[in-house]
């Protein structure tokens, strides 16, 4: 309905607008009429206006104030004054005379205005003559307050007043004389004030009944209007209704819009954009259910990359592990490396300069490992770590002397360093004696016999122990010099375990000068050989010669091999001097047969390390550079090695042999070998060792041992020779044995190349077995044999 409302609004507005505006022009026009019939009564042709001109002439101001008087009684008249043709005042009336006495100036009232016209001018009248009169002028006082109309009228007379003063009759003769008159003559005026306010109010009734009559004729146009707009509006309405609702359910809704007559167009309208609309916003559904479609589906794309992300990141985390674990642990072993070990050590040594604590470092160095890695084969020596490492995590895990880390116990980290070399780390010692228990632990644990590719071994180790802060303030000291006392654990029988003193560290350091010194010796030319006879008993001649190395070094002088040789197999040298040494024998063997001399026989040591599948081809080599017949030539190896040995060593051995040289074993009785183990092995000659002969007269053992093995040799077909014979009752109970070849100082010590010619010669220690037989008789130990 609002619609209707608006329209009858502003229709009431239009009405009341034109009714004020029809109310004011009538208004208008009544105030002009009421105005000019003031005037008019002037211009009444009644004879005292005829007579007028006579009065005014003859100045009868008692005439003229008589008649003024009638025009006062006008309403709204104000004052009346005659005046003649010069403007003087003749006469005049006021009504209110206590009002505006100013009257105005004729000339002023008549410039411009034509001489027989009516002269009219307003003007406002000055305070305090302008107070509003009547209540439509306080209605609104702006219309008429204290305004005044100053109406002029001429006189005019037909009689000239020049002729004389005009009388009454002579006024009437003319006026009243059938032909007009040819002119006519202004001899005065008269003025008449026409107050505004007065005349507005005389205007009331009838300004009431204009104002009634619109009033009347705007309630007929509203009515009229509401009538109207109600039909016209009606429809219009019911159609905004409608939309709105359509609105307020948000077009979710089937309304058609019905109207008639004009609305109804409206109506078609409304329906054909009502369809419109609802097809866009279907169309519009229809690309937001594709938009969802697309979201969702680079969700799952998002989702998809996310768990890619993830999985990438895993992947990253785990290979930063893997790094690092590659960085700090030993892939063999799986314990901490040398940089874990360097950096916890770092850290555990700076807590205990802190704290004044101490800990001890524990460095350990299996002995004769090279040999066994060279021996069984890598894949055989890795395993052998990983069991050592193993058994040195537990025991120092199991201890009960030891206690977890965060306890103020010893708490313990094993490490490897690389090669054989492990460390352990005690830390939190009361006392530097407490390491010794772990380090007893540590040699009992690996020193039980360990099955390595079917192998059953015996590991030991050299253990040297640092205590730190007081052996070495940094990692580097600290390991120095447990590696010192390492070193001279090794020296002072192995499988055991030296605390390190700070004597120990000038051997060190000569060990070190020795290392490199080594490593040169053989381009040096240092390194020599000597070689020692092998006399047999019946003959006195030489049956053969065994050489043996020796280091000249620029500054120590001779270096027994017993002193360098273990430090050769460490430091991996063996193959290079065990080939120079063959070398070497084998040339001097050449130059002896070169010479004419006799030498059937050079026995050569091996270092056990040498022993491996392609030994016998680097043995054939120096043979056929050497153009040695292999039948002169022995190799020496120990009875360790044979033990340790497996089948590929065997193998090796069997080559050696089909090469036609010959095989001894050394220094026979330090080991355990027994009988049937030795027939395994393609053998030829089995060598005493010495301290069994030295010692046979101090010990009932040692004499049956070497009674033993005399017997054995015979039985297995061997030949058998005694070594470090040095007295002649060794040589008599050796004899007694029926061992003919032997090796000592008795007879020779190893003497250089040039020497040998002299005791190659035939027969050469046929005295000196004399003359130990001759000394023995003498003595009381005569063997009846
Ligand atoms: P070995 O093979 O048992 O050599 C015999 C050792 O006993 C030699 O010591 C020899 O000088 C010493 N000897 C000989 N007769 C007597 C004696 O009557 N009394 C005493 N007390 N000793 C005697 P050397 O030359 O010091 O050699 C020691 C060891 O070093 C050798 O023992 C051998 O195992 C090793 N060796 C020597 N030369 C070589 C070499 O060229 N290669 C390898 N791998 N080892 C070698
Ligand atoms: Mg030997
Ligand atoms: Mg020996």
């Amino acid at each position: 309905m609002f619609l209707v409302g608006k329209y009858a609004r502003v229709v009431l507005l239009i009405g009341l607008v034109m009714g004020t505006v029809v109310v004011w022009a009538v208004s208008a026009r009544d105030f002009d009429l009421a105005r000019a019939e003031r005037v008019s009564a002037l211009q009444k042709p009644d004879l005292w206006q005829a007579l007028l001109p006579a009065f005014v002439s003859q100045r009868d101001s008692e005439q003229l104030e008589r008649q003024l008087g009638v025009l006062l009684e006008q309403p709204a008249v104000r004052y009346a004054v005659a005046l003649d043709g010069a403007g003087d005042v003749l006469a005049s009336l006021v009504r209110d005379p206590g009002a505006d006495p100013s009257l105005p100036m004729l000339s002023g009232l008549r410039t411009g205005v034509p001489a027989l016209a009516v002269g009219q001018r307003a003007r406002a009248l000055p305070a305090p003559f302008n107070e509003p009169r009547g209540w439509l002028s306080q209605l609104f006082p702006s219309l008429a307050r204290g305004k005044v109309s100053d109406v002029t009228v001429p006189i005019i007379s037909p009689v000239n007043p020049l002729e004389g003063i005009i009388t009454s009759e002579a006024l009437l003769a003319s006026w009243a004389a059938p032909e007009a008159p040819g002119s006519v003559f202004v001899v005065g005026y008269i003025a008449l004030g026409i107050d505004h306010g007065d005349l507005w109010q005389s205007l009331r009734d009838d300004i009431a009944l204009t104002i009634l009559y619109c009033v009347i004729a705007l309630s007929l146009a509203t009515a009229l209007a509401g009538f109207y707009g109600r039909h016209l509006f009606g429809s219009l309405s019911e159609l905004v209704e409608s939309a709105r609702e359509a609105v307020s359910k948000k077009l979710n809704t089937d309304i058609e819009f019905r109207a008639k007559g004009e609305a109804a167009h409206i109506a078609v309208l409304l329906n054909t954009a009502f369809a419109e609309l609802k097809r866009y916003r279907a169309n519009l559904n229809v690309d937001r259910e594709l938009l969802n479609l697309k979201v969702e589906e680079q969700g799952s794309v998002i989702t998809e990359r996310e768990q890619q992300l993830t999985e990438a990141r895993t992947e990253v985390t785990r290979t930063r592990e893997d790094l690092h674990k590659m960085a700090y642990y030993d892939s063999l072993t799986g314990l901490p490396n040398r940089r874990f070990f360097n950096e916890q050590l770092n850290l555990l040594l700076k807590i205990c300069r802190r704290e004044e604590s101490i800990l001890a470092l524990m460095f350990i160095d299996l002995d004769n490992f090279k040999r066994i890695n060279d021996s069984l084969g890598h894949s055989a020596g890795d395993l052998l770590l990983r069991e050592v490492s193993a058994r040195l995590a537990n025991c120092t895990r199991t201890s009960d002397l030891l206690g977890h880390f965060t306890d103020r116990h010893i708490s313990v980290e094993v490490s490897r360093l690389g090669g054989d070399e492990f460390t352990v780390v005690a830390n939190n010692l009361k006392d530097p004696e407490e390491a010794a228990n772990v380090a007893k632990r540590a040699l009992k644990a690996l020193g039980a016999p360990m099955t390595i590719d079917g192998h059953e071994l015996i590991v030991t180790p050299s253990i040297g122990i640092a205590i730190g802060p007081r052996d070495g303030k940094d990692v580097e000291s600290l390991v120095r010099a447990a590696d010192t006392a390492m070193y001279q654990a090794k020296t002072t029988g192995k499988n055991n375990y030296v605390y390190y003193t700070d004597e120990m560290s000038t051997t060190n350091m000569e060990r070190l000068q020795l290392e490199s010194d080594l490593r040169k010796a053989v381009e040096r030319e240092e390194l020599m050989l000597h070689y020692q006879p092998m006399v047999s008993l019946a003959t006195g001649s030489v049956v053969g010669v065994e050489a043996l190395v020796r280091w000249l070094h620029p500054q120590r002088g001779m270096v027994s091999p017993g002193e360098f040789i273990p430090l050769a197999e460490e430091m991996g040298l063996t193959l290079e001097i065990g080939e120079w040494t063959l070398r070497t024998a084998c040339q001097t063997v050449a130059a002896m047969h070169k010479e004419g001399h006799r030498l059937t026989k050079v026995s050569v040591n091996i270092s056990p390390i040498a022993i491996s599948r392609s030994f016998a081809e680097r043995v054939n080599n120096i043979l056929n550079s050497t153009g040695v017949d292999p039948k002169h030539i022995e190799l020496e190896i120990t009875e360790n090695v044979l033990m340790e040995t497996d089948a590929a060593s065997i193998e090796s051995l069997r080559q050696l042999k089909k090469l036609g040289v010959s095989l001894s074993i050394d220094d026979f009785g330090t080991g355990y070998s027994s009988l049937s183990y030795l027939s395994h092995f393609p053998l030829d000659t089995l060598k005493i060792d010495g301290s069994f002969v030295q010692d046979f007269d101090k010990s009932a053992n040692n004499k049956s041992l070497v009674e033993a093995i005399a017997a054995m040799g015979a039985s297995l077909d061997l030949r058998v020779i005694a070594e470090g014979v040095e007295t002649s009752e060794q040589l008599m109970f050796l004899r007694g044995l029926k061992l003919d070849i032997i090796q000592g100082y008795l007879f020779s010590r190893p003497v250089t190349a040039p020497k040998l010619p002299f005791i190659l010669e035939k027969g050469y220690f046929r005295p000196k077995i004399t003359q130990a037989m001759i000394v023995d008789t003498s003595g009381l130990k005569l063997d009846p044999a």
